[in-house]
């Protein structure tokens, strides 16, 4: 907080406007008097956003004023509130939940009455992606892998782009299809698969990147094959490259979730999985643009997921759909944005099926999305509601802030990716007809 004010006050100082004498002839406001307003409003605990400092600063942590709390929360309903004052619910505990939260979300919600148990500054837990996490991917080495299986299974495979991100970058699909190619419509079932939505979830990254390398290596095997004679699989390892090449742009890990748009006011980014049109921006959503929940200024509003809505509408082929998240080992279905049931109770049934046997091969547990907190507009709500796709998240390894959290280090990826190639194989083998578990 010193710090801000002192930037506050540093900007003021420089000011050109106010280098040339203390009044400013348009506004009429003195220099005192801006001074007295910023001395006023530090004790009244009303500082205006440090936004446009954020902006000078975009590569370092020195202007995230986020810290991780320990919030009371007695239930669903509470969390779901939470997270609409703009705290980015990461963990859930009876009673408590935990999670990052800006010096102006803080204030809110202890404004609206709820306490804060704990609370730890960013600076505390930086950590160093390239030396100690080097066996993760970056974008670069991800595109690497994503040519190579291009290059060594030409039969295949294909590789194409399905749009851009705000600052341009590619977002690619493998496609693995040895009947039709590049964009070319199927009438084969189709699964998809897709990653790193958030930007820090760069473990989801491996999960679908290595399940690729798995099933193109293994694919004269007979498990193997028979669906690649039958299926049209699709799979995205990067949905928001500009917010992970930001996350280690550094070698400092910045705990970024979201995408990288220029927000009014200065801040940056929109969180993608707020942003899809299911009930967009109402319960669990924040309108915030500073906060890691900010669902947009509208519905698909950002070019990420413009470009999955226009990938996923331009195939009606497509059954399933997996979209890998981390943190708290947990299967997730339809509604998140609602807090009752499906209300088609043989979709229902199928989920369930799904969800469970997805369980038996990871370990996480499997509830219905907004169980955990209601969050409306992201993808699986989206996906069912708009094609009546089986939908889900995953939040992967570890299960508490324990294991590592975001950023739980080399050591759990094999173990990861193992559980969830079984898990993506079952995937594969309801694609043809996820009906047939509700009969
Ligand atoms: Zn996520």
């Amino acid at each position: 907080m010193k710090k801000t004010l002192f930037a506050l006050v540093s900007c003021f100082l420089i000011s050109p406007a106010f280098a040339e004498g203390d009044k400013d002839p348009g506004t009429s406001l003195s220099f005192r008097q801006l001074l007295s307003r910023v001395a006023v409003s530090n004790s009244s605990l009303a500082l205006p956003e440090p936004a446009a400092i954020v902006v000078k600063d975009d590569l370092g942590l020195l202007a995230d004023d986020r810290s991780w709390i320990t919030v009371s929360a007695a239930d669903k309903f509470q969390r779901t509130r939470l997270l609409e004052l703009g705290l980015d619910i990461v963990e859930v505990d009876r009673g408590s939940v935990r999670g990052f939260a800006r010096e102006s979300a803080m204030r809110e919600i202890t404004d609206k009455g709820f306490r804060i148990d704990d609370k730890v500054s960013i600076y505390n837990f930086d950590k160093d992606f390239p030396a100690a996490d080097a066996a993760y991917h970056n974008l670069e080495e991800t595109m690497d892998v994503l040519r190579g299986l291009a290059a060594a299974h030409p039969e295949e495979t294909s590789l194409f782009s399905i749009g851009k991100s705000v600052e341009g970058r590619d977002i690619w699909a493998l496609r693995i299809n040895p009947a039709e190619k590049g964009e070319a419509p199927s009438a084969r079932p189709g699964a998809f698969f897709m990653a790193n939505h958030h930007a820090r979830e760069h473990l989801t990254n491996e999960v679908a990147l290595l399940f690729a390398v798995w099933l193109l290596e293994n694919k004269n095997s007979a498990e193997v094959r028979k669906y690649l004679d039958t299926l049209d699989i699709h799979i995205i390892p990067v949905s928001n490259p500009d917010g992970k090449a930001f996350d280690i742009a550094t070698g400092k890990y910045k705990w970024w979730r979201k995408n990288r748009s220029v927000n009014p006011g200065g801040t940056y980014g929109v969180d993608l999985n707020r942003n899809y049109d299911a009930r967009w921006c109402k319960a669990g959503a924040s309108t915030s643009p500073s906060a890691d929940t900010y669902c947009g200024p509208s519905a698909f509003s950002e070019p990420e997921t413009r470009a999955i809505r226009d990938f996923v509408l331009a195939r009606p082929n497509i059954k399933t759909l997996l979209s890998y998240h981390t943190y708290s080992e947990l299967i997730l279905y339809p509604w998140a944005g609602s807090a009752e049931p499906l209300e088609n109770k043989t979709d229902l049934k199928v989920f369930e099926t799904m969800a469970k046997q997805f369980a038996g091969f990871t370990g996480y547990v499997p509830q219905q999305s907004s169980d955990l907190y209601v969050a409306t507009g992201d993808t699986t709500d989206w996906a069912y509601m708009a094609r009546n796709i089986f939908a889900f998240t995953f939040e992967l390894t570890p299960k508490r802030w324990g294991g590592g959290g975001f950023y739980p280090g080399a050591g759990v990826i094999e173990k990861t990716v193992r559980d969830n190639i079984k898990a993506a194989m079952y995937m594969l083998s309801v694609t043809d007809d996820p009906y047939k578990l509700a009969r």
